[in-house]
């Protein structure tokens, strides 16, 4: 039987579209295609693991989970994160980064039934969230230095009479 390819592993491979706010060598963050509640994000190892405690680089994980979350709160202007881990629904481990706001309509933790901000939530809404967490990352990306460059002497040019005298010194000896 043909097994069902992994969801997340084709975004990775860039082969389905969605919408990446923070990338990587090891791992990728884009929005919940089904938010429950604006900026809802889902943070992935690049490598297939079934459950989040399978990654193998767990603290550097938990250290994007952290970046985004902190660079939502900042661009969303949420009063915190809530964090999560499921992950029945896709075989393919993700943390949920999911802000939180004054009377979003969630309480102790968010849930579908009670997500309310998200009820209108179109296209171009996801769109002005996702600009505005990206950007924010972008901001603070930590700017890498430019090495400093080795000054590379030139030889100096000789005319063709210097040219033709050192042949005659290394010919007299
Ligand atoms: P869990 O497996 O922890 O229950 O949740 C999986 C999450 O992945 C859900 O919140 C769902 O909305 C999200 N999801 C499922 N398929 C896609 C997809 O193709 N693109 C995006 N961006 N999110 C997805
Ligand atoms: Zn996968």
């Amino acid at each position: 039987m043909e097994q069902k390819p992994c969801i997340f592993c084709q975004i990775v491979d860039k082969k389905i579209p969605a919408m990446i706010v923070y990338e990587d060598e090891k791992f990728l963050v884009f929005l919940d295609i089904n938010p429950l509640n604006p900026g809802h994000m889902l943070v992935i190892p690049k490598q297939h693991h079934r459950w989040v405690h399978d990654v193998h680089e767990f603290g550097d994980y938990w250290e994007v989970a952290g970046l985004v979350a902190k660079a939502s709160i900042n661009a969303l202007e949420a009063i915190t994160i809530n964090f999560a881990t499921a992950g029945f629904q896709v075989p393919h481990a993700h943390i949920h980064v999911i802000p939180r706001f004054k009377d979003d309509g969630h309480g102790e933790f968010p849930l579908r039934q009670t997500a309310k901000l998200v009820e209108d939530m179109n296209e171009e809404k996801m769109k002005e969230v996702y600009q505005k967490i990206k950007g924010f990352i972008e901001g603070i990306k930590p700017k890498v230095e430019e090495e400093p460059k080795e000054e590379v002497k030139e030889e100096p040019k000789r005319s063709e009479e210097d040219v033709h005298w050192m042949k005659r010194e290394t010919e007299i000896g």
